[in-house]
C-alpha cells in the first residue's frame, strides 16, 4: 500500500490543469524544453498530484525541506536544487538526497568540490550541475560575475577530478525589471545565451540554458531556454517562509 501524502481530488485536478496549461505553452515554443515544477514551500501532497500524471522534475530551494521531501516521496523523482547554495549545507545535499538530479545554483569552485567529494564517499549517482551566472549585476543575486572564476570551475567540472558531477549547463535568474519589461529581448537572458556560445566553442560543448520562471518563461524559451523553472503559475502563491 502506498503511504504517500494524498491531495484532495479538487486540488489534484487544479494542479493538473495548471501544469498542463504551462506544459502546452512550453512545448508550443520548444518541444525539447524541460519544465521543472517548483514546489518549494508547497506540501508533498501537491507534488504527488503531479506525480500521478507522470511529472518527475521538481525544484526545491531549501536544503532541509528538500531532504525531508526526498525521504518521504518516491525515489524516481528527479530533484532540482535551485536555492541559494551555502557552503555549509552543500554536503548535506550530496549526502542525503540520493535522487538529486541537478544542482542549478552552483556559484563557486569550492562548492563544486564539496558536492563531488561528498558524493564520492556516499557512492551516490552523478549529479548534474548548472553554473549560476549573475547576468543582471545586482548585488543581492548570487552567481558568477567573473569570467576567470567561471572558467576555472568549468575546467574542474570537465576534468577527471569531478567524477560525480556532470556539467549540464548554465543558469540565471535575471533582474525583475527585465522580466516584466515588454520591449523585446530580455538583456539578462541574452547575456547567458552569449556566454553559452562562448563556452560551447571554447570547450566543444552543447550546454543547456536554465532560464525563465512564471513571469518570463515564454520569453526565455524564445531566446533559447532548454530548462524553465515554474512555481507560482502551477502551484499558486506561496505561503511566507517561517
Ligand atoms: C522560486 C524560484 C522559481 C519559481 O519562481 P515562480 O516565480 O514562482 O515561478 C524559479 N527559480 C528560482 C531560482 C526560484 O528561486
Amino acid at each position: 500500500m502506498s503511504t504517500y501524502p494524498e491531495p484532495t481530488e479538487q486540488r489534484k485536478q487544479e494542479l493538473i490543469t495548471n501544469y498542463n496549461d504551462v506544459l502546452a505553452q512550453v512545448h508550443a515554443l520548444n518541444p525539447k524544453t524541460n519544465l521543472v515544477a517548483v514546489s518549494k514551500l508547497k506540501p508533498s501532497s501537491d507534488i504527488m498530484a503531479l506525480y500521478s500524471i507522470g511529472v518527475r522534475h521538481f525544484g526545491e530551494n531549501y536544503v532541509q525541506e528538500l531532504i525531508s521531501k526526498a525521504n518521504e516521496l518516491p525515489d524516481d523523482i528527479q530533484w532540482h536544487f535551485i536555492g541559494g547554495l551555502q557552503s555549509g549545507k552543500t554536503k548535506d545535499l550530496s549526502k542525503h538526497v540520493k535522487n538529486l538530479y541537478a544542482v542549478e545554483t552552483v556559484d563557486g569552485l569550492k562548492k563544486c568540490k564539496q558536492l563531488n567529494n561528498t558524493r564520492e564517499k556516499v557512492e551516490g549517482e552523478v549529479i548534474n550541475v548548472f553554473l549560476q551566472v549573475n547576468t543582471s549585476g545586482e548585488e543581492q543575486k548570487s552567481g558568477f560575475k567573473n569570467f576567470e572564476e567561471l572558467q576555472e570551475t568549468v575546467e574542474y567540472l570537465l576534468s577527471d577530478e569531478s567524477k560525480k558531477l556532470n556539467f549540464l549547463g548554465i543558469m540565471t535568474i535575471g533582474s525583475f525589471s527585465e522580466s516584466v519589461s515588454k520591449d523585446g529581448e530580455n538583456q539578462d537572458f541574452k547575456k547567458l545565451v552569449d556566454l553559452k556560445k562562448q563556452l560551447d566553442e571554447k570547450y566543444n560543448l552543447d550546454l543547456q540554458l536554465s532560464m525563465g520562471m512564471s513571469n518570463d518563461y515564454e520569453q526565455a524559451i524564445k531566446q533559447g531556454s532548454t530548462n524553465v523553472r515554474v512555481g507560482t503559475t502551477i502551484f499558486g502563491a506561496r505561503p511566507p517562509r517561517n
